[in-house]
């Protein structure tokens, strides 16, 4: 059977993600980095699904940190085959009020934490001579975001980080794609104004704004063999937006 990383996995879009995989018959595995609750709480449901889950408290951007966690997985699970670079945070302010310190952690977390797993990750994958890499960017990443230059930044690199391993290792027979989804009800955007919400829905062709589950879905395509084909690809997920 095979197995999947989902970073960030404890609640929000990761965790819908990881269930949703657990559904399509992979083993899961996810990080999280602080609500051990949320975290236990989804692993009971990949549980449901009839296949093998652990949770591991590890931050993404310690490289330490994730090399332990490579490592345990391994002990308990195997090799990971699936890896979704999904933990993120957002830390927003206009670029004049924007600390060091903000910057510093939106990029170290989304963006360097999808290095240090992917790294980890790709040695094994190019072992097996199969893998697949899915990295959660957005379309600020595409389109930039007022009050969110360090946020976007580190989404619009992982765009560039994706199609460049893209480029490496797909004659290992490893796939990296990126799925940049636009406004999803999630804790992320609930807490956002109604009329900012209703400035994004004017913007929606579809008329609604996105949930976990259609992120989840495009995951579970670029993660199947039917996308064995696709690579380097930024798949938005946006409803047009
Ligand atoms: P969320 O805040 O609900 O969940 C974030 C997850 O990341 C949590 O499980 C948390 O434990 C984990 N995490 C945070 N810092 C970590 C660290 N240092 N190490 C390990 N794990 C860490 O967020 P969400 O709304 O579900 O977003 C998930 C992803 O989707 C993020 O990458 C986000 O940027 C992206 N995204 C979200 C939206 C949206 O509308 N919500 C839109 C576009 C992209």
């Amino acid at each position: 059977m095979s197995l999947a990383l989902v970073t960030g996995g404890s609640r929000g879009i990761g965790s819908v993600i990881a269930i949703n995989l657990a559904k399509s018959g992979y083993d899961v595995a996810i990080c999280y980095s602080g609500n051990e609750k949320a975290a236990e709480e989804t692993v009971e449901k990949i549980k449901e699904a009839g296949v093998k889950a652990m949770a591991l408290k590890a931050d993404v951007s310690d490289p330490d940190q994730v090399s332990k966690m490579f490592s345990d997985i391994k002990e308990e699970m195997g090799n990971v085959d699936v890896l979704v670079n999904n933990a993120g945070i957002t830390r927003d302010g206009l670029l004049i009020s924007m600390s060091e310190e903000s910057f510093d952690a939106v990029i170290d977390i989304n963006l360097k934490g999808t290095f240090n797993c992917t790294k980890l990750a790709v040695k094994d994958m190019m072992r097996a001579k199969h893998g697949r890499i899915i990295n959660i960017s957005s379309i600020v990443g595409i389109n930039g975001n007022a009050g969110q230059a360090n946020y976007a930044a580190s989404k619009a690199g992982l765009i560039g980080f994706t199609k460049s391993v893209a480029r490496e290792y797909g004659s290992k027979g490893i796939t990296v794609n990126a799925v940049a989804p636009g406004f999803i009800e999630t804790v992320m955007t609930e807490s956002l104004p109604e009329k900012v919400k209703e400035a994004y829905l004017g913007q929606i062709p579809v008329k609604r704004f996105g949930s976990a589950e259609d992120v989840a879905a495009a995951v579970e395509f670029l993660a199947s063999d039917k996308a064995s084909y696709i690579t380097g690809q930024v798949l938005e997920v946006t409803g047009g937006m």
